[in-house]
């Protein structure tokens, strides 16, 4: 059994029986270990911030768990088949998740394969701009998927998982949240989540795609850009980060299923009626030069129809939006 593993079952008989004594026996027997080797994995455990109680003819008890993004505690309880199902790479500090994510699929490591960080040193944003990504409260993560689909059609799954992750949000934390095209998740106007898709591709056809994404979970409001929140401020209390990691892979796994077998046009609806844009007057910059207008609809392609002045309408494929 890996280390992953070994920790995962042995920490399975503390959730299992919370607030109880385990006897160190019955955990060896089940698990097939000696009392000396159970007893070195709970040191792991300890090390890894579990403060686990010992008392003699009792047994071990588990006192507190750390508020950390082990592979171990996120994959305990997690139901899905693909997305984070392969190797969880967990780092207490990267410099980009996206960046790791990339260098691990160039070698080889197989779609769900997934990168979490406590804190990211040089978390990227679009355009070479940054996502502030401190150590306290935030989720830091990147998927790989090698989705058998043609480079133009990349956009769409930023859009995709912007729904899985606004709906993820809704079932643990109760807040609406909205999707400003392409690739935000804004409460009241103040962004919570930013995703960022970098892929390999063959002249038309993706290598591989790394959808990074990084939310301010339970991050203190000082600590980030002043147009930002975190769902902790939203909500006013503490969000558990891997159970919400748990949902968020859950939703990602069902909408990214149904896009390949059925297109975007299965989560185009719910894209829409999410959008914090749609039928504002807005101004979009594209590179050098930036226009006006309304935004009408978000085709079939992920493309954000706008309306210019003029009554002409304009297909968007990237750009920065911000409304009037
Ligand atoms: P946008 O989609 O808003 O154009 P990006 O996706 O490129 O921006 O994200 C980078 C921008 O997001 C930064 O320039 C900064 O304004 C903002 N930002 C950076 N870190 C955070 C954060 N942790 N929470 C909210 N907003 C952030």
């Amino acid at each position: 059994m890996s280390d992953v593993k070994i920790k995962k079952e042995i920490l399975r008989f503390f959730y299992e029986n919370k607030n109880e004594y385990v006897s160190g026996e019955e955990i060896s027997a089940s698990l097939g270990f000696s009392r000396a080797s159970l007893w070195k994995h709970i040191n792991k455990l300890r090390l890894d911030g579990y403060l686990i109680e010992a008392v003699p003819h009792l047994g071990y008890t588990l006192k507190s768990t750390p508020d950390k993004m082990y592979a171990y505690d996120i994959s305990r309880g997690l139901t899905t088949d693909i997305i984070g199902k392969q190797k969880i790479w967990h780092y207490e500090s990267l410099k980009s998740t996206n960046n790791r994510a990339y260098e691990l699929a160039e070698k080889g490591e197989p779609e769900g394969t997934l990168v979490v960080a406590e804190t990211q040193t040089s978390g990227k944003g679009r355009l070479g701009r940054k996502w502030i990504s401190p150590k306290s409260g935030g989720i830091y993560f990147s998927l790989i998927l090698r989705p058998d689909m043609e480079s133009d059609k990349v956009p769409v799954i930023t859009l995709v998982a912007a729904v899985s992750i606004q709906r993820a949000i809704k079932k643990i934390c109760d807040i609406d949240a909205g999707i400003k095209w392409p690739n935000d998740i804004l409460i009241d106007e103040k962004k919570v989540c930013g995703i960022l898709c970098e892929i390999k591709a063959q002249p038309d056809m993706v290598d591989f795609l790394i959808l990074g994404v990084g939310i301010n979970v339970n991050t203190p409001l000082k600590k980030l850009p002043a147009e930002a929140t975190s769902l902790k401020n939203e909500s006013s209390r503490s969000v558990s980060r891997r159970k919400l990691m748990r949902q968020i892979l859950t939703e990602i796994e069902k909408d990214y299923i149904k896009m390949k077998k059925e297109g975007f046009i299965s989560l185009r609806e719910e894209c829409k009626k999410l959008s914090t844009v749609l039928n504002k007057r807005i101004t979009v910059k594209e590179y050098s030069s930036s226009f006006e207008g309304i935004a009408k609809d978000i085709d079939e392609k992920g493309a954000l129809i706008v309306k210019k002045k003029d009554g002409s309408r304009k297909r968007v494929f990237s750009g920065d939006v911000s409304i009037r």
